[in-house]
């Protein structure tokens, strides 16, 4: 069964789990529990950017993970997940340190150790995570996690939780160093910086952005997800970073850049011989330059030129940068022949997980009939849909509805 849901109607509430479920993990407590949210996100344009130095298009997504929170007389923090049946506790009083038996509980826990370090006094909490977002799937619940758990966690403190940036800073350094993830920072500042009906034009040299208004009128951002697990992710990712580096070793010794975004292609072909070497320099300046049009052309309502650019840097990722992998290239290749498409790409690190579509709202359930079947007989896999638009960062939703 195709699978399309999180329109604008279905908000990522969760409102029922917190009473049921919550109380029958953790028990009746004295305090009052309060709810917070973080969504995941998409990068719309700007792939294997973040970590040249460049500018990315990333926008929070109305699927994502809510916390219910409960404070607790002691010092411990007590995680339970909806999606994991693996129970996690870590006493506040001692070291918290990297801990494989801990399973996906060191997302958060990095996070604590974070905000420890930084002085802030952690109350002793009971916890349970919810979620509408697929994990591994490239669209960024390990971000949303923690920076899901930082914020609760500082807002519980008392303390302020208005520096986003900071946050996005922190839980990127926790990914980074506690759980051994080599990410940029564009995933951490989307979930935490996201803004309903904008994407993020994020420096990710100097951090500075600004929003873009996406007005999607009469169309909508289909999520089409390969299910197919990112496969060597890890390994092809830190090896794509290693030749940026090689290439700006080479350009180095004329002029020193901070990234290769800034690097010309003349620049390129003047001092790399290397035929890889020279097809991964020649994604990441053409990525740049896609990423500048497409803020202009959505700036301008002209959605036709930014499924173009998307289409684009499918193929620049694809040709150039080879990361997409078969299953990826064959998704966006049947969106590019389905009904109402006007554009597609793979989001997120590539080999499997999510691809995106730009289709035209009355078309969308033809559209997904028909990538579902080209995707199906291609590869043997039921992909799913999720139609989504820009959604708000972490916050807390306590209260709500
Ligand atoms: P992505 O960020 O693309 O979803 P990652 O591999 O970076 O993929 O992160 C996925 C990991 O994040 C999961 O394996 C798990 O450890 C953790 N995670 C994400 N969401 C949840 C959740 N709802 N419950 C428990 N763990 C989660
Ligand atoms: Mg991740």
């Amino acid at each position: 069964m195709q699978e399309v849901r999180a329109d604008r109607s279905e908000a990522v509430s969760m409102r029922p789990f917190f009473t049921e479920e919550f109380v029958h993990l953790h028990g009746p407590g004295d305090h009052e529990a309060r709810s917070f949210l973080a969504p995941g996100r998409i990068n719309l344009i700007g792939e294997h950017i973040d970590y040249n130095g460049g500018l990315v298009m990333p926008a929070a997504i109305n699927l994502g993970i809510a916390a219910a929170c409960r404070p607790r007389s002691d010092h411990l923090v007590r995680l339970h997940s909806s999606d994991d049946p693996l129970a996690v506790e870590i006493d506040l009083d001692r070291p918290i340190e990297p801990d494989p038996a801990r399973g996906w509980g060191n997302y958060p826990a990095g996070v604590l150790h974070e905000l420890l370090l930084q002085g802030v006094d952690l109350r002793g909490t009971d916890v349970l995570f919810t979620t509408t977002l697929p994990q591994g799937a490239g669209l960024s619940s390990s971000a949303a996690m923690g920076v899901l758990t930082a914020f609760s966690f500082l807002a519980l403190a008392e303390a302020p939780t208005s520096d986003l940036k900071a946050i996005a800073l922190l839980c990127q350094k926790a990914e980074n160093q506690f759980v051994g993830v080599n990410c940029g920072i564009m995933d951490q500042f989307a979930v935490a910086l996201g803004k309903e009906d904008c994407a993020l034009l994020l420096n990710c040299e100097s951090h500075d952005y600004h929003y873009v208004p996406v007005a999607m009128g009469a169309h909508a951002c289909v999520i089409m997800n390969t299910s197919r697990q990112r496969r060597l992710a890890d390994s092809k990712y830190n090896k794509r970073r290693a030749e940026c580096n090689a290439v700006l070793r080479l350009l180095e010794t004329d002029a020193p850049r901070n990234g290769l975004v800034h690097a010309s292609w003349s620049d390129v072909l003047s001092h790399v011989s290397d035929p890889v070497l020279r097809r991964r320099a020649h994604h990441v300046i053409s990525e740049q330059a896609r990423v500048k049009r497409a803020s202009r052309v959505l700036a301008a309502g002209d959605l036709a030129a930014f499924g173009r650019l998307l289409t684009e840097s499918h193929a620049s990722l694809r040709d150039d940068y080879e990361v997409t992998g078969s299953h990826l290239d064959a998704i966006v290749g049947a969106a590019l022949q389905a009904p109402g498409c006007l554009g597609a790409r793979m989001t997120g690190a590539g080999f499997g997980g999510c691809a995106i579509a730009l289709v035209e709202r009355a078309e969308i359930s033809n559209f997904t009939a028909s990538v579902r079947s080209a995707y199906l007989a291609a590869t043997g896999l039921e992909p799913a849909f999720y139609v989504t638009h820009a959604a708000d960062g972490v916050h807390e939703t306590t209260g709500e509805g």
